[in-house]
Order: C-alpha cells, then sequence, then structure tokens
C-alpha cells in the first residue's frame, strides 16, 4: 500500500511523527501547538545539541515544517539525511519513523530520492534507514496524527518518555508527582 503524496505545505514537523510513538498525550499537545519550553536539563541539552552538532560540509535544511539535521547531496542526485539522536545503542522506532518521515517529505513533496542516516550519540552508532521498509508504519502515523486534530486529549498515562524520556510536559499531567 503506497503513502499519500504529500504537498511541501502540507508536510507537517517529524516531531508529531515521533510523538505518534511515544504518548498519544504529547502527540495532541502538539498537534494542537501547545508547547511548554521549560529549563529542564533534557529541554537545555536537545537545545545544545541543536546549535552544536552540525558538522562541517552540511547544512540544517528547512522542508515544510521539518527542520533536518544535515542533508548531504551525493554526486549521483541522491541525498543523505542526517539526524542526530542522544539514544544507546538500539534506535527508537520513534526516531527511525521520524527520519522515514524526512525522507518521505523529502520524495513526495521535492523528488528528491534520500536515504537516511541515524546517528545514536550515546553509542556512537549509526543506522541507515530506508524509506520503503516504513511506508506502512509511517501511513499509520500519518493517520493518528490526522485523527488526533478531531479528538479530545487523551488522558496521562504513565511511559518511560515522561520521565527518562525528558517529556517537558511532566509538570502539565503530574505536577509535582512525577
Ligand atoms: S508527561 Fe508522560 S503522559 Fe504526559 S505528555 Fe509526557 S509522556 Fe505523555
Amino acid at each position: 500500500m503506497g503513502v499519500e503524496r504529500l504537498r511541501p505545505e502540507e508536510i507537517r514537523g517529524g516531531t508529531d511523527v515521533s510523538y505518534s510513538q511515544i504518548c498519544d498525550r504529547r502527540l495532541w499537545l502538539s498537534v494542537h501547538n501547545i508547547y511548554i519550553t521549560d529549563g529542564t536539563e533534557f529541554v537545555m541539552e536537545g537545545k545544545y545539541l541543536a546549535e552544536n552538532r552540525e558538522h562541517p560540509g552540511f547544512s540544517r535544511v528547512k522542508v515544510g515544517s521539518n527542520v533536518i539535521d544535515n542533508l548531504e547531496i551525493l554526486p549521483d542526485g541522491t541525498a543523505l539525511v542526517h539526524e542526530y539522536k542522544r539514544g544507546g545503542r538500539k534506535a527508537l522506532k520513534a526516531d527511525v519513523l521520524q527520519l522515514a518521515h524526512y525522507l518521505n517529505c523529502l520524495l513526495s513533496g521535492y523528488g528528491v530520492e534520500a536515504r537516511g542516516i541515524l546517528h545514536l550519540t550515546g553509542s556512537r552508532k549509526v543506522v541507515e534507514i530506508a524509506l520503503p521498509e516504513h511506508l506502512q508504519e509511517l501511513q499509520e502515523a500519518y493517520r493518528k496524527i490526522e485523527s488526533m486534530t478531531v479528538s479530545e486529549i487523551p488522558q496521562a498515562k504513565r511511559n518511560w518518555f515522561c520521565r527518562r524520556g525528558g517529556c517537558s510536559y511532566v509538570e502539565f499531567c503530574w505536577g509535582g508527582g512525577r
């Protein structure tokens, strides 16, 4: 089954694709543009990484409402999308699908064929991502994101991302009882 073709102006941020694999409540808050930008260590660390992780020869590139960490154009006209995550040895599905979404945006919106390289900064491991392997899951993620635009806010459910993952909504969901 193919993934519906996206126009660049319809392309949402890859973070929503990521949230769709982590927590419905966080996804809903993002879809409804409710953001929390406190000074937690995780938010600060993300800001630091975003400001300092560029490598010589690469550039951050905006595609629709997505900001890709690094984009490398190869001599054959294809591209490599580099994403940096502070993960350990195993790539999270949320990060894999976020990167697959960028590949889909480049192909669907701009006709650019790209492969993805996920850099796990915790282990210095790299994982190669090919779009065709993730199309089905990506389509399911898009449907879930779409459904959140008309649903009520989901109840908070404790999961690993509440605290260990550094969710910036933790005070909103759990108050002082993190
Ligand atoms: S704190 Fe937990 S329940 Fe609340 S939005 Fe974040 S991950 Fe979801």
